[in-house]
């Protein structure tokens, strides 16, 4: 039976997201820090309304019109096995009526949770890449997507993380929406994984009023955000200084840190709002040490991007270390 589509899909945006997404005070959190309580604000990208919700839901809009425009019925994309953007795009497929491939790195482990149960939950088909670096990801995708071609099908490609020119332009589109919501904001605090969400709030903020924190994601989150940034703005990319901070990054990319682990209690107990181990939780730590060393301060007003990952939390390694604190 074919089923409808669920909403018009256009050659440029498909519609996946609720928008605007809500901006809200965080007044006891800004208190707690040493700020105002009107100063700091929470841009709740977590409550965007496909799959779970999330930065990458924006980013699939016009990733996935593209991939359909370009005349895709199959959409191949990779991540880590506790991707967020993998999940999202399962759910994007499941939306509008397209198979979805998932290349993942690793080998599938015994039991799937976290993000990767919803993988499975949401219909996509997973290929095990095993332990490869970015180039040899990369070359995974190309075979998953030969494959789909021998079989007679026309596979999409979706870039990791979904960060290519196409993606970062719907965080550009994100930064006037918070823009219109907040025209007196000084700062957006925003986790940098694959580069594209940071790039776009440049392109539509300016460098100096986005301050990134790197994941550890990528090898040079500096380089990474700046070419995206290049690849939407040229001119500003050339010449503009990004504020990027990489002390946060700890002992690698999926390692819970410390001051990421006390972020989310304290995000956690004065707003009731959980942020996630990898992205969120580094993010809020960024906005902690951004406080203590005057990189943030009072009198002015302050977002965190919330931008979605609640399932990793669920899928982490390091997972229940709130038993005894
Ligand atoms: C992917 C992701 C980010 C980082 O976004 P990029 O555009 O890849 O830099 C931040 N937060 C969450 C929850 C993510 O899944």
């Amino acid at each position: 039976m074919a089923l409808p589509p669920h909403r018009p899909t256009g050659p440029d945006t498909a519609a996946l997201a609720t928008l605007p997404t809500p901006l809200e005070p965080m007044p006891r959190l800004g208190v707690a820090l040493g700020l105002g309580p009107d100063d700091l604000w929470v841009k709740r990208d977590d409550l965007i309304g496909l799959g779970g919700g999330g930065n990458k839901v924006r980013k699939l809009e016009r990733t996935m019109a593209a991939a359909l425009h370009d005349g895709a019925d199959v959409v191949v994309t990779s991540g880590a096995p506790q991707s967020n953007h993998a999940r999202l795009t399962a759910a994007a497929g499941a939306r509008l009526g397209v198979p979805v491939v998932l290349v993942l790195v690793g080998d599938e482990p015994a039991t799937e949770t976290g993000n990767l149960l919803l993988d499975r939950l949401l219909g996509a088909r997973i290929v095990w890449a095993g332990d490869v670096g970015a180039e040899g990801l990369a070359a995974a995708v190309q075979d998953a997507a030969d494959h789909e071609r021998s079989a007679g099908r026309r596979p999409g490609v979706i870039p990791f993380g979904g960060s290519n020119a196409v993606g970062a332009r719907a965080y550009e589109d994100a930064g006037r929406e918070l823009i219109d919501q907040a025209p007196d904001l000084r700062d957006v605090v925003v986790a940098v994984g694959s580069g594209g969400t940071m790039a776009g709030l440049v392109s539509a903020l300016g460098p100096e009023r986005v301050l990134g924190v790197d994941t550890g994601a990528v090898g040079d989150a500096v380089d990474r955000v700046r070419s995206l940034w290049g690849a939407i703005a040229p001119d500003d990319a050339a010449a503009g200084t990004l504020r990027i901070r990489s002390d946060l990054v700890g002992a690698g990319y999926e390692v819970l840190t410390d001051d990421t682990r006390a972020a989310m209690q304290l995000v956690a107990r004065t707003e009731g709002i959980v942020l996630d181990p990898v992205y969120t939780g580094r993010a809020a730590a960024g906005l902690v040490a951004g406080v203590r060393d005057g990189a943030v301060t009072a009198g002015s007003r302050t977002v965190l991007l919330h931008s979605g990952g609640l399932p990793g939390l669920f899928g982490h390694p390091h997972a229940s270390p709130w038993r005894e604190a």
